[in-house]
């Protein structure tokens, strides 16, 4: 660090204002996290220099001895974790492992089906302006629209409709148990694989806070970034080890060149850590949070998509308060909460004003916080959104939030300021 603020004092100031942004904001995007140092440590290693093109003990290049050992610890981990017979720890992103499934599995102008966007899909799932959604015929199921819940009989309707070689299931903003048997009986009815995209509730998974993928899906895929907290990244499972080799090659070369090995190194951090007791009872604790935040919006008079929330997210539906996600967004991040509007399912906005605001616990429970800290939390997203108008309850919001930023520190270690 002391060398950077000497080489770069621009760039070393960007980062400890971005690490301040951190440490004075209560961080609420689902998708996010906050990895350990030890994570941090590997990744900004010089792990980063070295090109790997391949496998373990396979490579195009000489000097691969210890990048070797870091990546197939990563594979072992990885496998541990989940029950796997197979893990390609390459991607660079969940996007990457996703892309890796597409070519492995299915043919230019093959049809298959996921998530509407809008519902709560990804955009890898098929949306026209993804390359799944451009060179993929993509067939989309949502959620019922009284329960706002995955319904399995229309689902099923779909699939027959549209006879897809790939179902995809596992989504991005999404608060309830996938059950992942019934999607493998459909996709056994037409003949279709099954891929699962746990990027949002890998840690959950990891630790059997949600069932798993593993037993029913053809493939799954992850980020490493999210509940499972580790460094930016992806993963792709397989409990069929041929298939595995298949998906090797198109991470590599189908898809990606050179493994970013500092990052694999932070993944093997990262799950050799999800491998300990403390992670379990983290990753308890993040659905404990989540539960305790949803409870209290509800009580506080806004309405929740789905009514509630299993996992470590929920999406406030502001129609109920005639207010859209935009604005919302706005609010929250005038007082220093950072978390992100979000499409509702059948949503009457344009995705770029959405009817919703979408609220995660894993950031914050990192820090250290509870229930009680949560229900708090939504007690000021609550102040702020009921009375938007009024600046002496934003302020006051404010405050609150510097005293519960102050009593969770982040990373303070890392806190020495830049000479100016
Ligand atoms: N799949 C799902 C379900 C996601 O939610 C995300 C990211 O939000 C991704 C894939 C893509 O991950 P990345 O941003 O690492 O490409």
């Amino acid at each position: 660090w002391d060398l950077l603020v000497e080489t770069d004092p621009l760039v070393a100031g960007l980062i400890q204002k971005e690490l301040k942004r951190q440490q004075d904001h209560l961080e609420l995007i689902a998708s996010e996290n906050f990895t350990s140092a030890a994570v941090l440590a590997a990744q900004g290693s010089v792990l980063t220099n070295k090109y790997a093109e391949g496998l373990p003990g396979k490579r195009y290049y000489g000097g691969c001895e210890f990048v070797d050992e870091v990546e197939q610890l990563a594979i072992d981990r990885a496998k541990q974790l989940f029950g796997a017979a197979h893990a390609n720890v390459q991607p660079h992103s969940g996007a990457q492992a996703n892309m890796a499934v597409f070519l492995t599995l299915l043919e230019p102008g093959d049809t298959f089906m996921g998530m509407d966007l809008s519902h709560g899909g990804h955009l890898t799932h098929g949306s026209p302006v993804n390359v799944s959604g451009k060179w993929f015929k993509a067939c989309h199921y949502g959620v019922n629209r009284d329960t706002e819940q995955l319904d399995f009989d229309e689902i099923r309707e779909v699939a027959l409709h549209h006879r897809p070689k790939l179902i995809i299931c596992g989504y991005s903003a999404y608060p309830r148990v996938i059950d992942f048997e019934k999607f493998r009986a459909i996709a056994d009815e037409v003949g279709a694989y099954l891929l699962a995209d746990i990027a949002h509730i890998a840690g959950l998974v990891a630790t059997g806070h949600h069932p798993s993928p593993i037993p029913y899906c053809d493939v799954v895929t992850t980020t490493t970034h999210k509940t499972l907290r580790g460094p930016r990244g992806g993963l792709i499972l397989t409990r069929d080890a041929d298939l595995g080799k298949k998906l090797d090659k198109s991470v590599f070369p189908g898809t990606q060149g050179g493994p970013l090995e500092h990052v694999i190194a932070g993944k093997a951090v990262a799950f050799g850590e999800a491998l300990q007791p403390s992670f379990s009872t983290y990753s308890g604790q993040v659905i404990q949070n989540a539960k305790a935040m949803a409870a209290q919006l509800q009580a506080r008079g806004l309405k929740l998509v789905s009514n509630g929330t299993d996992n470590h997210l929920m999406l406030v539906d502001l129609r109920s308060i005639g207010m859209t996600g935009k604005v919302a967004d706005q609010l929250v991040s005038g007082v220093r909460i950072t978390a992100n509007k979000n499409t509702v399912p059948f949503d009457p906005e344009s995705p770029f004003v959405t009817s919703g605001l979408r609220l995660g616990s894993p950031a914050m429970t990192t820090r250290g916080m509870g229930t009680a800290e949560f229900t708090e939390i939504a007690n000021i997203i609550s102040d702020r959104l009921l009375h938007p108008e009024d600046e002496s309850v934003a302020q006051t919001c404010r405050d609150r939030i510097a005293a519960l930023c102050s009593r969770f520190p982040l990373y303070p270690h890392l806190s020495a300021p830049v000479p100016a």
